[in-house]
């Protein structure tokens, strides 16, 4: 088989097309393909499709295409460009390549699956690629999806906020809890933040809305009232993030004692900050003798924690009766604690107790996309270079979006 012949199967290059040149460069460890076609082919107007012939060329450009072996492999082509009638001169739908991009479609879907799986600067490695040409692969194929992205019923969101780099900056993001995809994602954590979410929908996608979990947070509150019908029986708070308003009075008032013991020299709770935090199944086995002896002393600590761990029992009733009936047992109980801190997040509960229980209409919680939370830490974590905000927005639709992010690669 010739080198050419080789070449035009293994790129998968059909009629009109031929390769007329292939050369190796074995001190720069790269293949250069070059494609052409016969003088009178005939190509259909991008625009209209009427079929005419070659009127120009544009210059050559080159594309960066799957490697050949460890060669990196090259394909160079003069785009040809037809006249029509009615749409003027257009350069011809080349059957590689997408209208703008410096690699082959066949390129792209590697670098997708490659950038699926590790960072930018790990993909950046795997493809001999740089970050600007990695990143812009990602972002090609989140714009679209985007654009192919169809509307969808979702009938349980969740909203949450996310932290942006290690300043007070925020996002909003609103995810399908059945699907486990992040649907849209807004700036800041404002009213009108999640309104823009609301604003997009179809009428009949808000009708379609049956619940909606989110943490205590008055703007979000607000935009859902305003645009979702019936809200105060669909919003439910979010049972982990009510769990980690209390875990955050446990610790104001373990902060508390622990000043006070320290000034009488007593260290008793010094570096025990985390195992109150836990929920009591979940604490680690090496840390369950000295957490016994520390339940055991007559500790503020220890009381808030039960308080804390109690509440959590609310969530194991089935029924939103018996739900209230453990609710107002608790409320007695941490309004009298005299605990400041417990005693103001049990009136918040109290206050917010009606979208707390509609869990039991509702049982859904942000912790159902367990797995897109983690997804979306692992990206803030990740090498990403997050010189914005819109990187960060970018690598989550990418990761966690649902998206279809292929460039469509045309079959025999
Ligand atoms: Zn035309």
């Amino acid at each position: 088989m010739h080198d050419t012949e080789l070449y035009r199967c293994l790129l998968g290059i059909e009629q009109p097309w031929t390769v007329e040149e292939v050369t190796l460069d074995l001190a720069e460890q790269r293949v250069d393909v070059w494609a052409g076609h016969k003088e009178e082919v005939r190509w259909p107007c991008p625009e209209c499709g009427a079929m005419m012939p070659t009127y120009d060329h544009a210059p050559e450009r080159t594309w960066r295409h799957l490697d050949s072996c460890q060669f990196k492999t090259f394909l160079h082509a003069r785009p040809p460009r037809v006249q029509c009638t009615e749409h003027g001169v257009l350069q011809v739908k080349l059957p590689w390549a997408d209208a703008k991009a410096r690699f082959t479609l066949l390129f792209e879907r590697l670098a997708i699956e490659v950038l699926k799986e590790t960072d930018i600067l790990g993909a950046t490695r795997i493809l001999r690629v740089s970050w600007d040409e990695a990143w812009h692969i990602l972002e090609r194929a989140v714009e679209r999806g985007l654009a192919r992205k169809k509307r969808k019923i979702c009938p349980q969101i969740g909203v949450d906020e996310k932290s942006v780099g290690k300043g007070h900056t925020y996002i909003t993001l609103v995810c399908d809890l059945k699907a486990s995809t992040v649907e849209h994602i807004a700036d800041d954590r404002k009213q009108t933040s999640l309104d823009s979410y609301f604003t997009g929908l179809s009428e009949e996608q808000k009708e379609a809305i049956e619940a909606v979990a989110i943490d205590i947070w008055d703007p979000y509150l607000a935009s859902i009232k305003a645009h979702v019908a019936h809200a105060e029986d669909k919003i439910v708070f979010d049972r982990y993030h009510l769990m980690t308003h209390l875990g955050k009075a446990v610790d104001d008032v373990r902060k508390k004692e622990h000043r006070a013991l320290e000034k009488e020299g007593d260290g008793t709770l010094t570096g025990s900050k985390y195992l109150w935090l836990y929920a009591r199944e979940n604490l680690p086995e090496k840390h369950q003798e000295r957490f016994s002896l520390l339940k055991a002393l007559n500790l503020k600590t220890a009381r808030a924690w039960a308080i804390k761990e109690s509440f959590r029992d609310l969530w194991s009733y089935t029924h939103r009766g018996w739900a209230y009936r453990h609710f107002k047992k608790w409320y007695f109980w941490a309004t009298h604690s005299r605990l400041q801190p417990i005693i103001e997040k049990a009136r918040m509960m109290c206050k917010y107790l009606h979208n707390i229980l509609n869990y039991f209409e509702h049982p859904i919680t942000n912790a159902v996309s367990e797995g897109l939370n983690s997804k979306i830490q692992t990206i803030k974590k990740m090498a990403y270079g997050f010189r914005n905000r819109e990187h960060f927005k970018t690598a989550i639709y990418f990761h966690c979006g649902g998206l279809q992010l292929y460039p469509e690669v045309p079959t025999e």
